[in-house]
């Protein structure tokens, strides 16, 4: 068959999109939340590798050859030629414990679909679909996409799940699956044209500003501190007021004042351009209502889309800790985990999402370009590979929630921006700008 734009958006089949869609949400529903679409549906859990499985029969469906369950989880497929540097489309499958039916699910069925319209439609170039595992975090942190662009330094067998201290090898062995190192981004010798992701926003934006497509200007950066603060634990009622070293007190001081501080800061930054939230993480000295606790932990998290704002609030935090060093509780900060980066999208896949979206949308302004206050798979993938994102209402901005919802005709609307944009690149309509080093060759 010929393939030009036109003929292939005709193939975009939104009943096949939400059916596929209600049917992964069969795996792992909990028929609870505010429109009975609840899933829980955790990485590796049964329910999970049930879904994985009949997704990658769909996979194969859709024309994918190669189409494996990789030794993480992750599917993968490829279709088109082996020679041509290929699209990768994806996004993620496992939700949170308490999810949504669309938080991932999303983005993976629009891959699917677009695979299958590429395929059908005999369009040229190569692509390739990735489901990829554990984006929710119950072993890591966007743990299969990190280990994929190689952005991770700890090997992917000793992440743990938080609570159950059950490995992400040991999960992966009582699945049945291979145990086989992930698959690399290097391992495809043709290499990668770029990187395109869908997701629901998770956020009130587009809602709010009654459009129905959005695209994602960057990612933003997250920075975790854990503050330790160092008092004596002592009797409550026997050591004067004025004698104590209270670390909780003392604690929840420095939260409400690096609160402050970091608001101050960002409101003179572009008002809502960084966010940050604080959380006294655990209180060791505490004993008894009659004990003073002698140490307290405070989780402070920042986020950013721009990396200096994200670095000046780092050096605030931390010019804030340090001045406890003279106080009679003493405070120190440190990072509690690998800081991600603010990650910008690709100037050239995100003017193909914004053309196709325009073309599919009843007016401009129901298009919004936005960053993105929520990691994403596409995040570790822009390190190694042009990447961008588009983004659907979330309706009331409500997600890792089983009220989770978006419209039929925002899911029906997103597809055909998502399957136009895919199809622009790669009829040559449109190009990625590229990374503007050599990261994405081989
Ligand atoms: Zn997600």
């Amino acid at each position: 068959m010929a393939s030009s734009l036109p003929i292939l958006l005709t193939l975009v089949n939104s009943t096949r999109v939400l059916e596929d869609l209600a049917t992964l949400r069969s795996f792992g529903a909990t028929g609870g939340g505010a429109y009975g679409h609840g899933v829980s549906r955790p990485a590796l859990s049964q329910t999970d590798l049930d879904a994985r499985r009949w997704l990658s029969k769909r996979f194969q469906e859709a024309g994918l050859r190669d189409v494996v369950i990789d030794g993480m989880g992750s599917v993968h497929g490829h279709g088109g030629s082996d020679e041509a540097p290929a699209l990768l489309m994806g996004s993620h499958s496992d939700t949170q414990p308490e999810g949504g039916w669309l938080d991932g699910a999303l983005g993976v069925v629009y891959a699917l679909e677009a695979a299958r319209v590429l395929h059908s439609s005999g369009a040229p170039g190569a692509w390739a679909v990735a489901n990829w595992e554990d984006e929710e975090g119950r072993f890591s942190t966007l743990t299969a996409s990190k280990a994929f662009a190689e952005q991770t330094s700890v090997p992917w067998e000793r992440h743990c799940a938080r609570g159950s201290g059950v490995t992400l090898a040991e999960a992966a062995a009582s699945a049945n699956l291979t145990g086989v190192p992930v698959a690399s981004w290097k391992d495809r010798a043709a290499g990668w044209l770029g990187y395109l992701e869908a997701h629901i926003e998770q956020g009130p934006l587009l809602e709010r500003m009654n459009a129905s497509l959005g695209i994602v200007s960057a990612i933003v950066g997250q920075v975790e501190l854990l503050v330790q603060c160092h008092g004596q634990q002592n009797h409550a009622g026997t050591t004067r007021m004025r004698d104590r070293r209270d670390a909780a007190l003392r604690a929840m001081q420095l939260g409400v004042e690096l609160d402050a501080a970091l608001h101050r800061l960002c409101e003179a930054e572009e008002g809502d351009d960084c966010s940050s939230v604080w959380t006294i993480s655990s209180l060791s000295g505490y004993v008894s209502h009659s004990t003073i606790p002698g140490s307290a932990n405070l989780t402070l998290q920042m986020r950013s889309p721009t990396q200096s704002y994200l670095d000046r609030m780092l050096e605030l935090a931390h010019a804030i800790v340090a001045k406890t060093a003279a106080e009679r509780v003493r405070c120190d900060a440190a990072l509690s985990r690998a800081p991600s980066p603010a990650t910008m999208m690709d100037a050239g896949l995100r003017a193909c999402l914004l053309a196709s979206s325009r073309a599919v949308a009843t007016e401009d302004s129901k298009v919004l370009t936005m960053h993105s206050a929520a990691l994403h798979d596409a995040a570790p993938l822009a390190a190694v590979m042009p990447s961008a994102m588009l983004f659907v209402p979330s309706i009331g901005g409500i997600s890792h929630s089983f009220d989770e919802h978006t419209l039929d005709e925002d899911i029906a609307l997103g597809a055909k921006a998502f399957v136009g944009t895919a199809s622009s690149v790669l009829l040559g309509l449109c190009q990625p700008a590229g990374m503007g080093d050599a990261k994405q060759e081989l």
